[in-house]
Formats: structure tokens, sequence, C-alpha cells
């Protein structure tokens, strides 16, 4: 089976960076979200990103003409109609997800498989709120998509092998390394990544050292790249806490609880980079 047109519903730090990845590798994608506000600030974080890739000489002008020509992009769902693969990149709220993927499924064609770039949400149930659930997969990208190597692909227990082999081949087609994981609360990664982070802003609200310090102390004690709450302002506090709750929810294990700290900032919509404040200022 093989995947041309490719559909990204959600146009959010995921969801742009899914299509730039795409378009980059020669696919043509429709890139979708609710509004027409939020398709255009994909649109221009895309561009900018594409920019950087030619102050960097990775890229020439003519080829950002290219790439930014084999993506359209709508607001209607009924665009994805005739796409081979749909990546779904909305909010990771249980609730959309559930509807969205219902109407994703009553949208595209029977063939079509559905991929969902959840952090933590069970592809199982996901795949069982469609009527194709053997064409329902996880393929987890990571932030910023079009520079991180690794696609988790999840296997729900109605994946078939056939959708597995294409969701594969296809993760290799765009450069990316794919590695096969069953379908359990948070996958790998982001089982062991987000309890860590969560672990950082527990030490932050109880006065350990600043956000600062603590960050230093990561990247000079564990030679992370990027320290623990700077990683939570890129992902997106409310992500985190997100995974937290699955990951609370599904083992039932107070280990996970979210941080108060974290609960908090997002109640404030200190949401990190996106929202120009998270644990530290980005105006
Ligand atoms: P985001 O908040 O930046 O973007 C989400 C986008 O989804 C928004 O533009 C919103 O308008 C759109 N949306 C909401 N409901 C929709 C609907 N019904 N139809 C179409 N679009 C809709 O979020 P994000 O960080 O891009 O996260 C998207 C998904 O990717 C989540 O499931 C998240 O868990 C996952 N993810 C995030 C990261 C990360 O580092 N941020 C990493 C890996 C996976």
């Amino acid at each position: 089976m093989s995947l041309k047109k490719i559909g990204v519903v959600g146009a959010g730090t995921m969801g742009n960076g899914i299509t730039q990845a795409f378009a980059v590798a020669g696919f043509d994608v429709v890139m979708n979200d609710v509004a027409d506000a939020a398709v255009q600030r994909g649109l221009a974080t895309l561009s900018g990103s594409l920019d950087r890739l030619i102050k960097k000489e990775k890229m020439t002008a003519a080829q950002k003409t290219e790439v930014l020509g084999r993506i359209s992009t709508s607001t209607e769902l009924s665009a994805l109609a005739d796409c081979d693969l749909v990546i779904e990149a909305a909010t990771e709220n249980l609730p959309v997800k559930l509807k969205l993927f219902a109407q994703i499924d009553s949208t595209v064609k029977p063939e079509a498989i559905i991929a969902s770039n959840t952090s933590s949400i069970s592809i199982t149930k996901l795949a069982a709120s469609t009527g194709r659930g053997d064409r329902v997969i996880g393929m987890h990208f990571f932030n910023p998509v079009p520079m991180m190597a690794l696609v988790e692909v999840i296997r729900g227990l109605q994946t078939s092998d056939e959708t597995y082999g294409a969701v594969e081949a296809v993760a290799k087609a765009v450069g990316k390394t794919p590695v096969q994981i069953r379908n359990s609360p948070g996958f790998v990664v982001n089982r062991m990544l987000c309890p860590m982070i969560n672990e950082a802003i527990f030490a932050l609200g109880e006065g350990l050292a600043t956000a600062a310090e603590i960050d230093e102390a990561m990247k000079l004690g564990c030679n992370h790249p990027v320290g623990p709450l700077a990683l939570c302002d890129m992902i997106g506090l409310d992500v985190e806490l997100a995974v937290m709750q699955v990951l609370f929810e599904g083992f039932k294990d107070p280990k996970y609880r979210p941080a108060p700290l974290l609960v908090e900032m997002v109640e404030a919509g200190y949401l990190g980079r996106k929202a120009g404040k998270g644990f530290f200022d980005y105006r």
C-alpha cells in the first residue's frame, strides 16, 4: 500500500511541522484546522521555518516555492476525502479526538489510514470510534518535527500488519526512524519524559531552585541539550498536563499525579512558547 496524498488535521505546533516534513519530502499535503486564523498561523510558522533553512543554505528560495506549492489548506474536512493517510494533530483532548476520528472516518475514502499524533491517548480507543479499526494507528512525531528523527508507531489492538507496514514505510520516506510500540498510556518516550518534566515542576514549586537553575543543573549534570522546564515550554504546558493526566488515570498510580504548579500555570494561560510565557518569558 503506497501512501501518496497526506492530510494533516490541526495546524498548531505539531501539525505545521508534520506538514513541512511531508511537503519537503515531496508529498502533497492538505493542512486542515477548525479556524482559518489557525491555518494561516500554521502556514506562517512553516514558511518561517523554511526561511531558516534557506539562511543556513540547506534549501533554495526556488525549493521553498516548490514545497509551498505542494501544500493546500482547508477548514473543511471534506478537503481530505481523497487522502491516503490522514494524520490527526489536533488538541490533546479525548472528547475532541473521539469526535474528530468519527468525522474523519465518515469523510475520507474507506481504504485510507487514519493516524493520530497523540502524545498519550489510547490508539485502541480512537480506533474503536471508527468503522476501520484495522486502519487506525499512532504516528507520534517529536517536536520540532523537521529536526527530530524519531516516530513512535503505535499499534492499537485492532491495527493490521498491512497498516503498520505502510506507515513504517511512509515514516522512512520522510527521513524518520520509526520504532514499533504496543499501545499503552504515554507509549514509551512520554512515559519517561513527562514524569521527569513533572518532577522538575515539583522541584520549582517546592522552591528547591529557580527555573533557570533547575534547567542548568539538568543540562550540566545529565548532559541534556535543553533543560526540562524550557522543554516543557516548547512542548506546551497544556500538553504536558494532558499527558500526566492520561498516565495518572491510565495506570492509577499516584507517582504520575500532575504537579500543582503545572495545573495552576495552565489555569493562568501560561502555556509556554506558544503563549509567550511559561516557565520562561518569550515576549
Ligand atoms: P496546538 O495547541 O499547538 O495545536 C492544536 C491545533 O488543533 C490548534 O491549531 C487547534 O485549532 C486545532 N484543532 C482543535 N480541534 C480541531 C478540530 N476539531 N479540527 C481541526 N483542528 C483542530 O497543539 P500541538 O502541540 O500541535 O499538539 C497537537 C497534538 O500533537 C496533540 O495530540 C499533542 O499531544 C501531540 N504532540 C504534541 C507535541 C508537542 O511537543 N507539542 C509532541 C508530540 C505530539
